[in-house]
């Protein structure tokens, strides 16, 4: 009998799937740690906050007042009607507890949106750089992910007459993150509404937008959601979670804001892979969202670390020989490009040929994780979490910058 290591088994969904690459780098980075190498670990992006003491709180009195059954497969009420009243009230999204379905982290609610209407053969647009997950959950639906890029100098905002372009008879759905992953780009009110006039123009043409970084952005203009375009508004899939403004990635809770059929589908196929997300978890949002005064400190003082960080690693990125970086104005990513580096040699005579060659030897020389672009489709560039404290980024850079300085 053969055996698996001779056969491949699997399926053609998961074998064309890729590894996730800002997973996969964390991943290493640990590795490296757990063999005793100081490595600064700027791949993931992840808040290094704990999550705020009245969720934490709010948790525990969830669980001693039994909150430890199955719970509703879209969520709880409770929680879906302060979503819907937090993206009425916050966004302009007009909805009811109805169009919510509550699930175990936003890149869950991003695959069951996908899965329940993306057919093999659709395509689907997403500008770039992108998150990383993005193309190969269309793809695991058999979607064909379309990329429109923008340029650094553009703050890499793909142009209105590219995204256009790029739409076919076949588009089902356009997807981008704002702020952005991994860029920090804001796509602000006027560009949305440039958008949203590309898509009244198509009927059947779906827009996803992820707001999972809404509570991150430095922009006086704040957060716009393309949700409340009236225009379009039957045609906006809002996708957020408490994961990044709430400092909860551990939790696993995401959402999404749909039309009604759409979210009885997403609960349908919930229903049968995952049932609803934690119990106790789910208050513990409630409050999150409820406790406003709670809210806004929390909140607030993150975001305001961030843009400290944010600044501090400009600076010191800025001082680095043929380094390029936008301003980003929300998330906790820079995403320079560094290409003015490929083709060097390391002193060890190994050619860096690309964004990958650099991020490696960035790990491993330098002990500091960074994730390549290809991952982002922009292979000129490497991504940098500012995620981190001001001594780690300090010296994160201090290390970058003699690694990239030994090049030759
Ligand atoms: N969208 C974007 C743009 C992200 O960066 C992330 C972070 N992992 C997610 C969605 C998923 O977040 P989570 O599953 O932790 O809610
Ligand atoms: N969204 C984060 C990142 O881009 C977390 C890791 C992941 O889920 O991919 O690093």
């Amino acid at each position: 009998m053969s055996t698996v290591a001779e056969v491949n088994y699997l399926s053609d969904r998961v074998n064309a799937m890729e590894q996730s690459a800002t997973l996969a780098m964390a991943q290493a980075a640990r590795d490296l740690a757990a063999k005793g190498v100081n490595v600064i670990n700027l791949s993931v992006g992840e808040p290094d906050f704990t999550t705020p003491q009245y969720i934490k709180d709010a948790a525990k009195k969830a669980i001693d007042d039994g909150y430890t059954f199955y719970s509703p497969v879209p969520g709880y009420p409770e929680l879906r009607k302060a979503i819907a009243k937090k993206l009425t009230t916050e966004n302009n999204i007009e909805c009811t507890a109805d169009n919510i379905v509550v699930s175990t982290g936003a890149k869950h609610s991003i695959f069951n949106v996908i899965q329940a209407l993306i057919n093999p053969g659709d395509e689907v647009l997403i500008f770039a750089p992108y998150w990383v997950s993005y193309a190969d959950i269309v793809k695991y639906a058999g979607g064909t992910p379309v990329i429109v890029g923008g340029t650094i100098d553009a703050d890499f905002k793909p142009s209105i007459e590219d995204v256009e372009a790029a739409i076919t008879d076949k588009t089902k759905a356009i997807m981008f993150s704002s702020p952005s992953n991994p860029a920090g780009t804001l796509f602000n009110k006027s560009d949305l509404e440039a958008l949203a006039a590309v898509v009244e123009k198509h009927d059947g043409l779906f827009v996803l937008a992820d707001e999972i970084y809404e509570y991150i952005n430095y922009s006086p203009e704040g957060h716009f959601s393309v949700g409340s375009i009236d225009s379009i508004k039957d045609r906006v899939i809002t996708i957020n979670g408490f994961s990044k403004g709430f400092a909860m990635t551990g939790w696993r809770v995401g959402y999404i804001c749909a039309p009604l059929w759409l979210a009885k589908a997403t609960n349908k196929l919930q229903g049968q892979v995952t049932s609803g997300t934690n119990a106790s978890t789910q208050m513990a949002c409630v409050t999150a969202l409820e406790d406003t005064d709670n809210l806004k400190k929390a909140t607030g003082d993150m975001q305001e670390a961030y843009l400290r960080r944010r600044d501090l690693m400009i600076d010191l990125l800025k001082a680095i020989p043929g380094v390029k970086t936008n301003v980003p104005q929300g998330a906790f990513y820079l995403f320079p490009d560094v290409s003015a580096y490929f083709g060097k040699t390391t002193p060890e005579g190994d050619k860096i040929n690309d964004a990958s060659d650099l991020s490696l030897y960035l790990l491993n020389v330098a002990h500091v994780s960074s994730v390549t672009g290809d991952a982002f489709g922009a292979p000129e560039c490497i991504r940098l979490s500012y995620a981190a404290s001001d001594e780690n980024i300090k010296e994160a850079l201090t290390r970058i910058s003699n690694a990239l300085a030994n090049l030759s």
